[in-house]
């Protein structure tokens, strides 16, 4: 494979990209002039250096070198603490915080599960939330969970993983389970909503 191929492969493992768009990047990136290219590298580098998952949530988050393991959430001893918010990836987590629907805490499951999928268990960060969840419940501090994949198959799939495998946690601690309403249409993205349709489907979550 010669190095434009390489590239554009690289491009279109990327979310949402196909391999024209792949193709546009990689020509544009050689059209640019070495100091944008070097540039364009030490960025990339350096957000990996500064950026850390947090222990808690599983958020990426900006620790700019203090080691910080905890996220500016879950250090806030104001949150409500009492309502955790499964989403499935970052995006999901940014779109919800800039709609100040939330106050609770949130739980990033790293990705969804394919339908059919033989070992869903290593798409998801599900022995995580489970030990999260088990935690906080014993603790007293967890008392609602709410799950927010998007509309689509693989969403509901991963939806109906989820609450099956915490069944016996919300049992035996009588926790609330809940999803968001369904003002969020049919295919919805989290990560696409605006702050007032998701201020709207927090509101109105059913069980
Ligand atoms: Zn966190």
């Amino acid at each position: 494979m010669n190095s434009i191929d390489k590239l554009t492969e690289i491009f279109r493992s990327f979310p949402g990209i196909g391999p024209r768009q792949a193709r546009r990047f990689v020509y544009f990136l050689l059209s640019k002039k070495n100091g944008y290219l070097d540039d364009l590298a030490k960025t990339i580098l350096e957000a990996r250096k500064d950026v850390n998952t947090c222990e808690s949530c599983f958020r990426y988050f900006v620790s700019n070198g203090t080691g910080s393991t905890l996220c500016s959430i879950c250090r806030n001893s104001s949150r409500n603490w009492s309502q955790l918010l499964v989403i499935a990836k970052d995006v999901d987590f940014e779109s919800v915080e800039k709609s100040g629907a939330y106050q609770g805490i949130y739980f990033i499951l790293g990705g969804t599960i394919p339908i059919l999928e033989k070992s869903p268990e290593t798409k998801i960060r599900i022995h995580e939330l489970l030990q999260t969840v088990e935690k906080r419940a014993k603790d007293s501090i967890l008392k609602e969970i709410i799950i927010s994949m998007s509309l689509n198959p693989e969403g509901e799939n991963t939806e109906q993983y989820i609450k099956k495998a915490l069944k016996p946690f919300v049992e035996k601690y009588g926790l609330k389970l809940s999803i968001p309403g369904k003002g969020l249409s049919t295919g919805t993205e989290l990560e696409y909503s605006d702050s007032e349709t998701i201020k709207n489907a927090l509101r109105n979550r059913t069980e």
